[in-house]
């Protein structure tokens, strides 16, 4: 178990650590913490001695191992060292217009999707929500350097966000509260944990939600998803539904492109019929799958995600190929390992066998690739 960091105390919890400093001082520290960021040395505001009681009792959670930025200059991904040894990633994404961030919520992840290099890694532990909430706040202050504000948070990093609600849920609050981000653009992705979903459904923020589906029929998904043996398509729909009547919001699905496994125009039927289900708030995110080392199958190619797309939209799904970002620093959908050994061996093949693992590690991938953007 991580003790608690700079970003886990509670306000309460602060006033208690700094008990004996006036009040006002607290505010200015809590207002260091969420609206000055940096580190409490560089707040000139408090006095010296406070300055250097902080820095001993608040320990930062995150420490950088490495940054690295893509050809474009567009997208940075976080390399960090937690307390214990555990590495997590974060991505910020730079558009016109806004500015993402994805975030990690637990170190690895035990949902075992085989085409995801964090689920080839396997399962460490879950963050705290310090571990969480400081990723978004390193994030805020690279974004300030470039005269950039962070608009969005999506937890579409490493980890299954439903498995560590409570955590998620103390950093959305956060990160809601403190540091100022509408509800409404926030997300959160799940691989289709029920509880999770119906745990959010009663929270009291209307985040969005986003369900990573990648197949519509449970054979399939069994295959890809294996969680999708304990919490089948139907059960998920179903759950998908109660959020929708309590939230009121949009529901992204999710949907990885892998070329001839579930880009066939009976895949865009079956995807269509559970959108319709769910008319009018489902909206379907197009991601030709990116490479990763333990699942060589190729992404689908970019003429055939537009063409799923256009049948999605015949059949009366709404549906966005989504843009290209991070894929030459490894920072894309399902890219995410923290350079952790991931399993080569054992993939899929296009017609839906399993391959050996010489075969699989001279099938390649060099599919179109897309980011993880909301
Ligand atoms: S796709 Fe998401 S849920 Fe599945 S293994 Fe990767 S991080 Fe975990």
């Amino acid at each position: 178990m991580a003790s608690a960091t700079r970003y886990d105390v509670t306000r309460e919890q602060l006033s208690d650590l700094l008990a004996g400093t006036p009040r006002y001082r607290v505010d200015q520290v809590w207002s260091g913490l969420y609206s000055r960021l940096g580190e409490p040395e560089s707040w000139t505001d408090l006095p010296k001695p406070l300055r250097s009681d902080l820095a001993r009792l608040l320990p930062g959670a995150l420490t950088p191992v490495t940054e690295s930025i893509s050809d474009r200059g567009d997208t940075v991904k976080f390399l960090w060292e937690l307390e214990g040894g555990s590495r997590i990633e974060t991505v910020l994404m730079l558009y016109r217009d806004r500015a993402t961030v994805c975030i990690s919520s637990q170190a690895g992840c035990a949902m075992g999707c085989g085409f995801c290099a964090t689920g080839q890694a396997g399962f460490t532990r879950h963050l705290t929500p310090g571990e969480i909430i400081e990723q978004v706040v390193r994030a805020t202050e690279r974004a300030r350097a470039l005269d950039r504000r962070v608009s969005n948070v999506v937890f579409m990093g490493m980890g299954e966000p439903l498995a560590n609600e409570a955590a998620v849920w103390t950093a959305v609050e956060r990160i809601h509260g403190d540091l100022g981000l509408s509800a409404r653009h926030i997300t959160i992705s799940t691989v289709g944990i029920i509880p999770g979903i119906r745990a959010l459904a009663a929270r009291p923020l209307p985040v969005n939600l986003a369900v990573s589906l990648h197949a519509a029929d449970d054979a399939l998904r069994d295959e890809l998803v294996p969680i999708n043996r304990r919490y089948p398509i139907d059960d998920l729909v179903a759950a998908c539904r109660e959020y929708l009547g309590v939230r009121n919001r949009r529901i992204s699905f999710e949907w990885a492109m892998i070329d001839g496994v579930n880009d066939r125009d009976s895949d865009a039927r079956e995807l269509a019929a559970i959108c319709r289900r769910l008319r009018p708030a489902a909206h379907v995110n197009l991601i030709p799958l990116n490479p990763t080392p333990g699942y060589p199958t190729r992404g689908s190619s970019l003429k055939r995600v537009h063409e799923f797309r256009d049948e999605l939209e015949r059949l009366g799904a709404n549906a966005t190929v989504r843009q290209n970002r991070g894929t030459d620093i490894h920072a894309a959908c399902g890219q995410l390992a923290a350079g952790q050994p991931v399993a080569v061996g054992g993939s899929r093949t296009r017609a839906g066998e399993r391959q050996s693992a010489a075969e699989a590690a001279s099938t390649g991938g060099d599919g179109e690739q897309l980011g993880c953007d909301p």
